[in-house]
């Protein structure tokens, strides 16, 4: 039996706007198991980016309950989230937010000297992480000195360098041409494979998520039936 990596049970999540309450996420019921690859799709405002930042442990359900990894997270004070973050949840973002006066190599060691690990220990993973991506020759190279694809490549070879159980990426393409999304899209699901990571992927490219083993479409904040669509 496959072992679930995070449940989300019953989830909601509601915002606050002046009088208005917004029910972004509606009573969510999603299991992710260990190594898979899920995509979310669904209009525009449909909740999917704040479904994946409660999977990431960067906001907090309403209402229900978000176990990640064994552990549930509803009690957990917010270093210990962020060490959880930190040490298990890799991210990759549509504009690859990486800090523009750092190069590549030293971009992809960040979150590993955030963690503790010495200059020496962060610089030799995130080499072999860069290397993996394709990048390994764009090291000393900075965010503005590199293409799209290869920032992204960069994004990806930082949230992986630390071998995390669990890889979110937003719209990893969506500022790629379609070739360039493509071969990024190869190296994404090559980095979650190789280091046995589940990757759970926000896309609007149709094409994208039929190649995808398993999708989940949003609609008006709740998932829309049947999954396999
Ligand atoms: P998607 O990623 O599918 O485009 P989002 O998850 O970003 O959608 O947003 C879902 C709904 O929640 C939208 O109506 C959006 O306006 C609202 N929303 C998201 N974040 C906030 C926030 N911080 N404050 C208020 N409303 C929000
Ligand atoms: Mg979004």
């Amino acid at each position: 039996m496959p072992s679930a990596l995070l449940q989300l049970s019953r989830v909601s999540r509601t915002f606050q706007v002046g009088d208005e309450t917004v029910h972004a996420v509606l009573d969510i019921e999603l299991g992710v198991e260990a190594g898979e690859t899920l995509a979310i799709v669904g209009p525009s405002g449909s909740g999917k980016s704040t479904v994946m930042n409660m999977m990431g442990l960067l906001d907090r359900p309403t209402a229900g309950d978000y176990i990640f990894d064994g552990q549930p997270t509803r009690a957990l004070r917010s270093a210990d989230r962020a060490d959880l973050r930190n040490h298990a949840i890799g991210f990759v973002f549509q504009q690859f937010h990486l800090l523009p006066h750092l190069t590549a190599l030293q971009n992809a060691e960040l979150p590993l000297r955030y963690r503790g690990l010495s200059a020496a220990q962060a610089a030799a993973a995130a080499r072999d992480a860069l290397a993996a991506v394709g990048m390994g020759h764009r090291s000393a190279h900075r965010p503005g000195q590199l293409s799209g694809g290869e920032k992204q490549r960069v994004a990806i070879a930082r949230a992986v360098a630390g071998r995390p159980r669990l890889l979110l990426a937003d719209e990893p393409t969506g500022a790629l041409d379609s070739a360039t999304g493509v071969r990024v899209l190869d190296v994404l699901r090559g980095a979650a494979r190789d280091s046995g990571a589940a990757l759970v992927m926000i896309t609007h490219d149709a094409g994208i998520a039929r190649a995808l083993p398993r999708r989940i479409t949003m609609r008006d904040g709740r998932i829309a039936l049947p999954e396999a669509q």
